[in-house]
C-alpha cells in the first residue's frame, strides 16, 4: 500500500528560483500552484499548466513579458482545476491549441468529474478545504489536441527535446515533460516538492521535501507509486513541480529515488493523521 506521508528531505541549497528553473525553463508561481513557460528552439515557447481560477490575465501578462509574445501552444498536466482555470482565457486570447493526453479529454471535455476527494491520507487544511474545490467538468474541447506519448512521439510533440512522459495514479492522463539534454523534469503533480496537504502554510516558510502527489485527489495510489518510481529512473536532476519549489543539484535524483521506495511502502509506516485538521 502506498504511503502517502512518505517524504524524502532535500537541502535547501538545491531551491531554483522561479525565474530561472533550467536553460530556457521559467515558472510562475500564483498562490500555491506553479506554470511554467518553455522556450522552444525555434524561438517561440510553450506553457505549460494554466493556473487557478483569475490566473488567466497573470499569467498571460508574465508569459508576454518573459517570452516576447504568445506562445505556440499550452501543455495541460492533467485536468485538476488548479492547473486548468485559466486554460481556455488564454487559449482563447492567443489563439493556441491545449494539449493533453487523450485519457484526461473525459475530464477536459464536460464528459466525466474526478472522483470525490479522498480525505483519509494527510490532513492539514488544504485537505479540509478539498470537498470544496470544483472537480469539473470544464469543456475545453474547441481548443483540445491529443498529446503522444511513447516511441515516435518526438516527431509531433508540441515541445520538440522534451519527452512526453504519462505518469499516471494522481489523474488518469497525468503526464510529466522531461529533457534528456540536461535532465530536466517538470513534475505536474506526480509528486511535489513540499508537504502537499499544507500548500498555504508552506508558501511562507518551507523547507524542501519531496512528497508523494497531492493525496486528497490522487485517484490511484499504487499506480501513483509506479509513476514516481519511473520517473526517479530517469534520474533527473532538476525538478520542477506543480506545487513547491523547483530544485536542481546532483541531490535531488537520489531523494526522489528514496521517496519513490518509500511512497510505495508498507501500510502503517508514518499513516497517523495529520495534525491540523482539527484546528483549520
Ligand atoms: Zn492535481
Ligand atoms: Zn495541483
Amino acid at each position: 500500500m502506498p504511503n502517502p506521508d512518505a517524504h524524502s528531505e532535500v537541502p535547501n541549497s538545491t531551491v531554483m528560483p522561479m525565474e530561472s528553473v533550467a536553460a530556457g525553463v521559467e515558472g510562475l508561481r500564483i498562490t500555491f500552484v506553479n506554470v511554467y513557460g518553455v522556450r522552444t528552439a525555434s524561438g517561440s515557447w510553450v506553457l505549460v499548466d494554466t493556473g487557478l481560477p483569475f490566473s488567466a490575465g497573470l499569467i498571460r501578462t508574465w508569459g508576454e513579458r518573459h517570452f516576447g509574445g504568445p506562445p505556440q501552444s499550452i501543455l495541460l498536466t492533467h485536468g485538476h482545476f488548479d492547473h486548468v482555470s485559466g486554460a481556455a482565457d488564454l487559449a482563447q486570447a492567443w489563439g493556441v491549441p491545449l494539449y493533453a493526453h487523450p485519457l484526461e479529454f473525459p475530464y477536459l471535455t464536460g464528459k466525466k468529474e474526478y472522483p470525490p476527494p479522498n480525505l483519509e491520507p494527510g490532513g492539514g487544511l488544504m485537505t479540509a478545504l478539498s470537498p470544496m474545490y470544483p472537480r469539473g467538468p470544464v469543456d475545453l474541447s474547441r481548443w483540445l489536441r491529443p498529446l503522444a506519448t511513447g516511441p515516435g512521439a518526438e516527431d509531433v510533440t508540441p515541445l520538440p527535446g522534451w519527452e512526453i512522459v504519462h505518469s499516471p495514479g494522481h489523474t488518469p492522463g497525468h503526464v510529466s515533460l522531461f529533457r534528456p539534454a540536461d535532465l530536466t523534469l517538470l513534475v505536474g503533480d506526480a509528486f511535489c516538492t513540499t508537504k502537499p496537504e499544507s500548500f498555504f502554510e508552506a508558501a511562507i516558510a518551507q523547507e524542501p521535501e519531496l512528497h508523494g502527489p497531492p493525496a486528497y485527489f490522487t485517484a490511484d495510489p499504487q499506480q501513483a507509486a509506479r509513476s514516481i518510481r519511473l520517473l526517479a529512473n530517469l534520474h533527473p536532476r532538476v525538478l520542477a513541480p506543480g506545487h513547491g519549489r523547483p530544485l536542481a543539484g546532483a541531490e535531488v535524483q537520489d531523494r526522489l529515488a528514496q521517496l519513490a521506495v518509500q511512497y510505495a511502502g508498507e501500510p502503517g509506516r508514518g499513516m497517523e493523521p495529520g495534525p491540523n485538521l482539527a484546528a483549520a
